[in-house]
């Protein structure tokens, strides 16, 4: 049985950057396993641009940012095989996976990397009546179909769920010649980026119905239209609002759920919020020597900041092979809380011995805020305070710390972070 010092579990951007940042930190013998037939992950289907304003300043599109990435993995000669679906991992970091050429097989990892991204959040879990006919698609099944294998799923088009994949495909298929009649949102905000609502609604004059959903499909063959209605507080249709609208196609974009059976199999604890691993500083899991990091660990909403944390990822990872899997000490521990309008942080544990001297905490709010503060307590003191003319779910918020302060709160159990009103 072969044995490689990291695995890394899918080639996405998050798998790539972790690949070519522990090669850099020293580690020679890593493989990437990706169950598609080419390294790239999801990036490979968005052809719209700006992709890596952060990284390159540059507006690139997907596989532009992608390429730029293999490429480093192909110089630096980085293995990796594709084609390959991992099956399972043992707590002892005894990866199985199987492809066409080898069949089943088995490899020994010094340390494992987490990398397989989400996935679409699908029309089952969200108990609309009606038939199932043809015609209702998820937003990134469609978008495959459009930019990847040439087809159009449909010319009239209703949307339900305004997430970033709904909001560029409402776009998209504008552009490829289709009506796009609305896109639905059973919140009061969208749950994408402000300059996609911009740029691929408003500027294409496509509605956005806050607090509406989809309350029937009609249709048997093929959807023939959508009913709408507004819904209350709690998400509930109220009667008497009801729309019809005439389409052909259905697309939803209804959220993303990390990939997380693997995870879960192996006995990594999860996040119940984010749905992906809980992670200390390192961006480790329970289990030592095993990392996560980018979609598979939480959504992002910029790619950069999948490459950036991937890239974090992959030096951690490369430390515990050098130090020879440390069997650590671990220490003073300082829990990290979401308070007031924040759902969840990553990391959600800090032991200070091991942190590098900044550490980004990511997170996201819980509603939408206007000229709120982002603030930061070490146990009951207020220790940052940062005014935000806007702060909505569907924006990652990020919040630097530094080890030099921590250090001078010796007794420190607990960081919240919370939203406050101004
Ligand atoms: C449908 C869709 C469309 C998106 N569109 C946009 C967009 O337009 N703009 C934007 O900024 N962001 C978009 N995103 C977000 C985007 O996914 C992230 O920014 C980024 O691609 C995440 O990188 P990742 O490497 O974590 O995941 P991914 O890019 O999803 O890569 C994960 C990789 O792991 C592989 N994998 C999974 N399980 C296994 C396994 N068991 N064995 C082997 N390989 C495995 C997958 O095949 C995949 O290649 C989209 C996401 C989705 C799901």
């Amino acid at each position: 049985m072969k044995s490689y010092d990291i695995v890394i579990i899918g080639g996405g951007p998050a798998g790539l950057a972790a690949a070519i940042s522990a090669k850099k930190s020293g580690i020679d013998h890593i493989l990437i396993l990706e169950r598609d037939h080419e390294l790239g992950g999801i990036l490979n289907q968005c052809i719209h641009n700006g992709f890596g304003l952060h990284t390159f300043q540059e507006e690139l599109t997907g596989p532009e940012y992608a390429e730029r990435f293999i490429r480093q993995v192909k110089e630096q000669q980085i293995e990796y095989r594709l084609n390959t679906t991992v099956l399972n991992i043992s707590s002892k970091k005894l990866v199985t996976a199987i492809n066409q050429k080898e069949g089943m097989f088995k490899l020994q990892a010094g340390a494992v990397i987490l990398a397989m991204g989400c996935r679409e959040r699908p029309r089952g879990a969200l108990n609309i009546p009606g038939y199932r006919p043809a015609g209702i698609y998820s937003a990134g099944t469609a978008q495959r179909l459009v930019n990847m294998e040439g087809y159009l799923p449909g010319r009239e088009v209703v949307i339900l769920g305004s997430g970033d994949i709904g909001l560029i495909m409402a776009r998209r298929m504008t552009l490829e010649g289709a009506q796009v009649k609305a896109v639905a949102e059973l919140m009061p905000y969208s749950g994408g980026l402000k300059r996609n609502i911009v740029q691929c609604l408003y500027d294409y004059d496509i509605p956005l119905k806050l607090r509406h959903t989809v309350v029937d499909i009609r249709g048997k063959e093929r959807v023939e239209g959508v009913t709408l209605a507004e819904v209350d507080e709690r998400g509930k249709p109220i009667p008497g609002t009801e729309e019809f609208y005439s389409c052909d196609t259905l697309l939803l974009s209804v959220g993303l759920i990390p990939e997380n059976e693997l995870s879960r199999g192996m006995g990594v604890k999860l996040n119940p919020i984010t749905s992906g691993p809980s992670v200390n500083e390192r961006l480790e899991t329970n289990i030592e020597g095993v990392f996560a990091c980018g979609n598979v660990l939480h959504v992002h909403d910029l790619v950069d900041f999948v490459s950036e944390e991937a890239a974090a990822a992959g030096r951690n990872a490369a430390a515990y092979v050098k130090a020879g899997g440390l069997k650590k000490k671990l220490g003073w521990e300082i829990l990290l809380k979401p308070g007031q309008g924040v759902r969840y942080t990553v990391p959600e544990i800090i032991h200070p011995a091991y942190m590098n001297e900044t550490l980004t905490l990511r997170f996201r709010v819980s509603n939408v805020y206007k000229n709120c503060y982002i603030s930061v307590f070490f146990d009951s003191e207020r220790v940052h305070h940062r005014k935000r003319q806007i702060a909505a779910p569907g924006e990652m918020e990020e919040v630097k710390l530094v080890k030099e302060e921590l250090l001078k709160y010796p007794d420190l159990k607990q960081i919240t972070v919370m939203i406050e009103e101004g």
